[in-house]
């Protein structure tokens, strides 16, 4: 039993360990120093040699071995123990796509195959994916933002002090969870549709588009936007994409910059919610949330959100309680 134990745990830090060796990986090694490349070309084409000081923070040994980036290292590691443990095995992405598929059959979709040259399918279905999986990452976050009792859990992620590219996995489990099932949703939901339209062209599809979208993304810098590396994109691709710039400002603690800029790649859907706020390369941003579980370590970091969790249940209870009293109390005339 000890022993089984104990394999499982090798093996899972292991997986984690090779992570950073692994291509789909955003905190593959690769990707940490192309994002460095990307920073360092733009900022030196802007600024000249005083841009390369702006650099300076990706590299700091104090940034990178600061408390909250310790905390986020213990969290990364926790996390991927316990979600491997809580997400059943059979809860995978083949049996959700073969029941919608069936599913549409059932509502007369069926037999639908247009023939279309395979090109023209990979470029439709990458959009596709693209634009669902990039509205529903924005819409899920904006929601814990929006929602008291799914913040209680996100705050965990915003408890950051300093940011490295390793804060993307600094969440609280509840909210892994809910992202592996948005995943799992918009996944199922594609390509089950696409197998309808296409049948014998999918699995072309998936391979190519998807990943070279995710391998550009990677490649060209998502490491920074968690990183105190501050670069926008400039006034006019701002308002397309989401720059470091605009992510650091999702993760200030200043009033004005609060609920702003939820997206991910695409910064339309905040201008389309009203949430959008522009980035800039000279913007100065204190991080956290200002609240004690900046100074919380891990143990802290998992109990405290359940503590706001069950303390914002309790008082709704107790407010609906007394307000059906209030309702049913009988009047002076009636006693
Ligand atoms: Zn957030
Ligand atoms: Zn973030």
């Amino acid at each position: 039993m000890f022993d089984a134990f104990a394999f499982w745990l090798l093996e899972e830090l292991a997986n984690a360990g090779s992570s950073l060796f692994d291509l789909s990986k955003r905190v593959s090694f690769v990707y940490l120093i192309s994002a460095s490349i990307v920073a360092f070309v733009l900022l030196w084409w802007r600024y000249g040699n005083t841009g390369l000081n702006r650099l300076r923070t990706y590299f700091s040994w104090r940034i990178w071995w600061h408390s909250s980036s310790r905390t986020d290292y213990v969290l990364w590691l926790i996390n991927r123990l316990l979600l491997s443990v809580i997400i059943p095995k059979t809860l995978t992405q083949t049996v959700w796509i073969s029941w919608l598929f069936f599913f549409w059959q059932e509502q007369g979709l069926s037999n639908l195959a247009l023939g279309w040259p395979d090109m023209l399918v990979v470029a439709i279905f990458t959009l596709c994916y693209f634009l669902a999986d990039d509205f529903s990452r924005f819409f899920v976050h904006w929601c814990m933002h929006k929602s008291p009792f799914l913040w209680a859990f996100h705050q965990v992620h915003h408890s950051a002090t300093v940011l490295t590219p390793f804060t993307v996995f600094r969440t609280h489990p509840v909210e892994g969870l809910l992202f592996f099932f948005r995943s799992l949703l918009v996944q199922s939901v594609v390509i089950s549709v696409f197998l309808v339209f296409f049948p014998y062209q999918v699995s072309l599809v998936q391979v190519f588009g998807v990943l070279v979208t995710t391998f550009l993304f990677n490649a060209l810098g998502a490491n920074l936007r968690h990183s105190g590396v501050v670069l926008s994109y400039g006034e006019k691709i701002e308002k397309w994409l989401i720059s470091p710039a605009q992510h650091q400002i999702h993760h200030s603690n200043a009033l004005h910059h609060y609920d702003r800029n939820f997206g991910v790649m695409l910064a339309v859907w905040d201008r389309i919610f009203g949430s959008w706020f522009a980035g800039s390369d000279d913007q100065t941003i204190c991080f956290g949330t200002g609240q004690t579980i900046d100074h919380l370590g891990p143990w802290g970091q998992y109990t405290q959100p359940f503590t706001s969790f069950f303390s914002l249940v309790s008082h709704r209870v107790i407010s609906l309680f007394k307000k059906r009293k209030k309702n049913h109390r009988p009047t002076a005339n009636q006693s």
